[in-house]
Formats: structure tokens, C-alpha cells, sequence
């Protein structure tokens, strides 16, 4: 499949699963005002966007789905959307801690060949890749705030709406100063959020 757009020179694959299917449950709301990042959690190497692309078609043509869903998966070197981010999707949830379904727009950043360790030799080389999977989802990020005019409050962890307080996204949400997950110290994460920011500022 060619690339239909490019944001910053990474390809952007645009590959719609079906309208109908279960997961693309096709509703509209009147805004978007959250951008919502994931980890896949899928460590093997060849799980990378275009192999999430492939499992989230399986998914939506399947008659017993698992009930979860995405706009775009994203790694070191493309981009994969499966649902016009206009549309809700099943990625976060509409809960207590707010609408995270209905208003957001899920991005889940690949995590392909994590090592399970966050020290090391075969963690240094798995971080320098994800690090650019993650800019390349920054990049991404600040074009989908400019388009919804979403500002940075808006840019939330799975974490944050989910009733069960997932450790997701767990690979940006570890704090490397205290070897523990945080939802305010993320190493990565907050690098993320720094790099987007300007992105956002330097792309107007
Ligand atoms: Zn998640």
C-alpha cells in the first residue's frame, strides 16, 4: 500500500478497517480534546504499525472481536491509521475518569522488540529505536492538536482514563530516577511531552 500522506516525511498508511465492524462503532462526536497514548505491549520484533494494521483487521472481520480499538499505531519508521480519527474508538474508556473513548483520538506507539528489562546493553539499543518511534508520535501528536486545537493539557496517558489505572503507556511511564512507573515522572513520557510541545511551537 503507498503512502497517502506524509506528515514531517514519515509515511502516514491510511487503511481503514470496514465500516460495520464491530470495533469502529462509527459514532462522531461534536469534538476531539484528547489525544490518548498506549504502548502496544506486544514485544515481539516484527510487531511494528503495518504488523498492528494487519491484527486490527483481523480483529474488525472476526465475529468475536476483542473489544479494543485505535486510530493510529506508529514505530521507528511509519505511521498505520485504521479509523478516521474523526470517529470514536474503543482504546481508553467513558468512565469516571472521563470520556476518553468518545473524545479522543488513540495513538499506540509500537514497543517491538523490548527487551522486558529497562536496563542494559539489549535495552540501550531497544531505547534508541523506540525513542524514534515516540518522536515520530510526537510529530504526529502536535499535527492532530493544531487540526482539533487541542492544547497540551489535552495529551493524556491510557492511564488517565482507565478505571482499572492500566500502566499504559508502561515503556514511557517508567521513571528510570526511582526504577518505578509514574504518571508525572515517566522518563520518556516526559520527554514526549517536551518534544511535542515544540513541534506544536515550531510548526505554526
Ligand atoms: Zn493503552
Amino acid at each position: 500500500m503507498k503512502a497517502e500522506e506524509l506528515v514531517k516525511d514519515i509515511p502516514i498508511f491510511i487503511d481503514f478497517i470496514p465500516r460495520g465492524a464491530k470495533i469502529r462503532p462509527g459514532i462522531i462526536p461534536e469534538t476531539k480534546k484528547f489525544i490518548v497514548i498506549h504502548n502496544t505491549g506486544n514485544y515481539i520484533s516484527y510487531c511494528d504499525a503495518k504488523w498492528h494494521n494487519e491484527y486490527i483487521h483481523k480483529q474488525a472481520c472476526s465475529e468475536k472481536p476483542r473489544e479494543a480499538s485505535w486510530h493510529f499505531s506508529v514505530d521507528d519508521r511509519e505511521i498505520w491509521q485504521h479509523i478516521p480519527e474523526e470517529e470514536s474508538a474503543w482504546h481508553a474508556s467513558d468512565g469516571g475518569y472521563g470520556d476518553g473513548n468518545l473524545y479522543g483520538i488513540g495513538i499506540e506507539i509500537c514497543v517491538n522488540g523490548f527487551p522486558g528489562v529497562y536496563s542494559g546493553e539489549e535495552y540501550a539499543a531497544w531505547e534508541k529505536v523506540f525513542l524514534k518511534a515516540c518522536d515520530n508520535a510526537s510529530i504526529l501528536t502536535a499535527s492532530l492538536m493544531k487540526k482539533y486545537s487541542i492544547g497540551m493539557e489535552g495529551v493524556k496517558q491510557h492511564f488517565d482514563f482507565a478505571p482499572d489505572r492500566k500502566n499504559c503507556p508502561m515503556q514511557m511511564r517508567y521513571a528510570k530516577e526511582n526504577n518505578t512507573f509514574s504518571r508525572e515522572n515517566g522518563t520518556i513520557f516526559n520527554r514526549f511531552l517536551k518534544k511535542t510541545k515544540g513541534y506544536l511551537e515550531n510548526e505554526t
